[in-house]
């Protein structure tokens, strides 16, 4: 079957697109132990939200989703670069245009520095539009002596520390697609409608408080600059900088919300998933047997998995024939989270069998998730110096094996917040108090992120 779809426009133009609930395969990860979910299908409301979100629009279209696998394709040759950013978990309330526009304005402010750093096109995705629901380490959260479900985010349960707001309520679903969607729409506007023309380099700076890294974007800002004017001059075409393309994705944690939204392209009659451009599973939802592997195996995203320093490189092997066995340039990522003391033992072996197997697959580098601690005050926090250090073990493995660097994936705010530790403007722990917002993992802040920018464009261009 697989073959003879490979032409996306001709072979079943002129016939129906069978139905997601008649697809074969599509619903076998039910059978499977499946981590993580959400005890709501006992809820009232259950069935008739599944149905709902089964009938409303698609957030992302089938042939965008196409387009990022073959952006991605080449990222794994090492002809552009993988950019992602955004909150650990985004919220309902902060999906206001502010807050929209600070992230998407950071995310190209750093996508510029690496454009310009590396002379490398820049596959831009936001962890946004669909990043509402996150796996625990314990089901349950203790607060004196009270014991309530723990928050799963905003798709599954409330924040807010009472019996009714920790309830898992399957109606947070319909929120979470709407919130999408309007995300969505809004990322869709500022990126296509004007907003994000390179002229404008200059105006994403605007607003962000004042700091070192801000004065460095300003100065690389003023070179962009002379270069468009220089260009302008010899009468070049400015169409190819007057909008930009933005992918959107999430961790696909929610079966029945991903399940729900996938949909049948009526070009070629295939599974996508439509709620993100790019889907990906965790670290602790890996598992080889279980569902959350099997429901991404027959969808046709892009798909990303993390991988943490326990990470076997068998499993991984059998992660890609799972995945794509077809090796489709651009469909597999992976996203390594190892933490930046374990970084140049544990990716090595890894990336080592992957290049040995002949698969290309995307390599990126999360260096948040292995680099998260407590501190005494009780805050989660990250030093940016491991974050730091994580990315650059990344770039010196992979330039020791000879394979590609292929992109960074961050926790970050386009906000003045205070969640991580340090940067050159250092953050310390007394600002926690006033500036600690995330529900979930600390972010980096404007600066901060602009940083890792800076340090990953110099390595890009060596
Ligand atoms: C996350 O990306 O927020 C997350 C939970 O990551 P991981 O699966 O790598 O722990
Ligand atoms: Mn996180």
């Amino acid at each position: 079957m697989a073959e003879q779809n490979q032409n996306p426009l001709t072979p079943f133009r002129n016939q129906p697109a069978p139905e997601a609930k008649n697809y074969p395969g599509l619903d076998e990860w039910r059978e499977l132990s499946a981590d993580q979910q959400p005890n709501w299908a006992d809820h009232p409301d259950f069935g008739t939200v599944v149905s709902e979100l089964e009938s409303v629009p698609p957030l992302v279209f089938a042939g965008e989703v196409d387009q990022m696998r073959q952006r991605l394709a080449d990222v794994a040759e090492g002809k552009a670069f993988f950019l992602t950013g955004g909150d650990c978990a985004e919220t309902f309330l902060d999906a206001t245009a502010d807050k929209i526009s600070a992230r998407v304005r950071t995310l190209l402010q750093m996508a510029v520095v690496l454009t310009y750093g590396a002379s490398m096109p820049v596959v831009k995705m936001g962890r946004m539009a669909g990043q509402f629901s996150k796996p625990r380490s314990s089901d349950s959260e203790t607060r004196g002596d009270v014991t309530l479900p723990s928050f799963r985010g905003e798709m599954v349960n409330g924040f807010d520390f009472t019996e009714e707001s920790r309830r898992h309520d399957p109606n947070r679903m319909l929120r979470g697609y709407h919130t999408s969607a309007s995300t969505l729409n809004l990322i869709r506007a500022f990126t296509t409608g004007g907003f994000a023309d390179l002229r404008l380099v200059h105006e994403w700076n605007k607003g962000f408080v004042s700091n070192p890294a801000n004065a460095r974007y300003e100065s690389l800002a003023r070179e962009i600059d002379r270069a468009i004017r220089f260009m302008d001059a010899c009468g070049a075409d400015f169409e190819a900088i007057k909008g930009t393309e933005f992918y959107a994705g999430h961790e696909a944690l929610l079966l029945d919300y991903e399940r729900a939204l996938t949909r049948i392209d009526s070009r070629t009659h295939l599974p996508y998933g439509t709620s993100g451009h790019f889907l990906w599973v965790g670290e602790r939802t890996r598992n080889l047997e279980d569902a959350h592997v099997n429901f991404l195996s027959k969808v046709h995203n892009p798909v990303g998995v993390k991988l943490g320093p326990t990470t076997d490189v068998d499993d991984v092997l059998r992660l890609i024939d799972t995945l794509d066995p077809e090796r489709r340039p651009g469909r597999l990522t992976f996203i390594t989270r190892m933490g930046a003391s374990k970084i140049r033992e544990s990716l090595p072996p890894i990336v080592e069998g992957v290049r040995d197997s002949g698969a290309k697959v995307v390599w990126v580098t999360d260096p948040m998730h292995g680099n998260t601690i407590s501190v005494p005050s009780g805050y989660k926090t990250r030093r940016f110096n491991d974050v730091v250090d994580e990315v650059r073990g990344f770039f010196e493995v992979h330039e020791a094996l000879g394979t590609v660097p292929g992109g960074i994936h961050v926790e970050m705010t386009g906000d003045d917040v205070a969640e991580c530790l340090g940067g050159s403007d250092a953050v310390d722990e007394t600002a926690f108090a006033d500036h600690y917002e995330t529900l979930c993992d600390p972010r980096l802040n404007h600066m901060q992120s602009l940083e890792v920018a800076f340090l990953v464009a110099e390595y890009l261009s060596k």
